[in-house]
Parts: structure tokens; sequence; C-alpha cells
């Protein structure tokens, strides 16, 4: 946990989120300025604050999160017509909040390339 992250914030309850899936390895909630018709973001309960932060210790971790979003998807209906996962990395890339997480974009006809 990192005490000046608003994710691990949002893990501990300190900050609301709207819950979409909850266990002890991951955190998903509904982002609060929606991108999209559907904006869900996938959170490790784990502190990483960049993707380039990762090393081989967490090769499972990142796996199971796509598998995560995989079924989130499901659930939420996007596969049939599609939908787009998004990991923005650093200033440049448009990452605000540094603690990783995986955007499930979908809803609607997205455009490429992204801005
Ligand atoms: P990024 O720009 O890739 O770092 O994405 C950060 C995302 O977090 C943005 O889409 C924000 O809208 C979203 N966000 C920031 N604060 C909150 C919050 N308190 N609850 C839900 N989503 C948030």
């Amino acid at each position: 946990m990192s005490s000046d992250c608003i994710f691990c914030k949002i893990l501990q309850g300190e900050i609301p989120s709207t819950e979409v899936y909850s266990d002890e390895t991951f955190y998903a909630f509904r982002d609060i300025n929606p991108g999209a018709p559907t904006h869900i973001l996938v959170i490790p309960r784990e502190h990483i604050p960049a993707i380039t932060d990762a090393g081989e210790e967490h090769a499972e971790l990142l796996g199971q999160m796509l598998l995560r979003a995989n079924a989130i998807a499901r659930e939420e209906g996007l596969p049939e017509n599609g939908f787009r996962y998004v990991l923005n990395c650093g200033e440049w890339g448009g990452q605000t909040v540094f603690h990783i997480h995986l955007h499930i974009l979908g809803g609607r006809p997205l455009g490429w390339p992204p801005g």
C-alpha cells in the first residue's frame, strides 16, 4: 500500500468507488470519468506504480489480471461487438494514477489511433 495513492485509498475503502469485481488479488470498479459507455478499471491490490515497475515476480499476477479482465468483459457483454484494453504508462502515455490499472473500454465503436 502507498499512503498517497488514490487507488490504494479506494482499496482501503477510504475513497468510495463503484465495485464491479473484488477478490484477494484484484479489484475492479467503474471509472469516475468514463470515456465510453462501459469503462472499468482493473487493479491489483499490490501497489505497483507503473507497468514498467513490474518484474519477473509479477508475471503470474499480470497474466491473471488479463484473464480477470476477460471475465469482466464477458459479464459486461463486450466481446460480441468488440472492446479495448488500455494500459497507460508514464506522462506521455497519459498515466495520471501511478498504481497499475487496466482500462476496459467498450459499448461504442472506438477510434484509432488514440489522441
Ligand atoms: P490513467 O490516466 O491511465 O492513469 O487512468 C486513471 C483513470 O482513473 C482515469 O480514467 C480517471 O478517470 C480514473 N479515476 C481517477 N480517480 C478515480 C476515482 N476516484 N474513481 C474512479 N476512477 C478514477
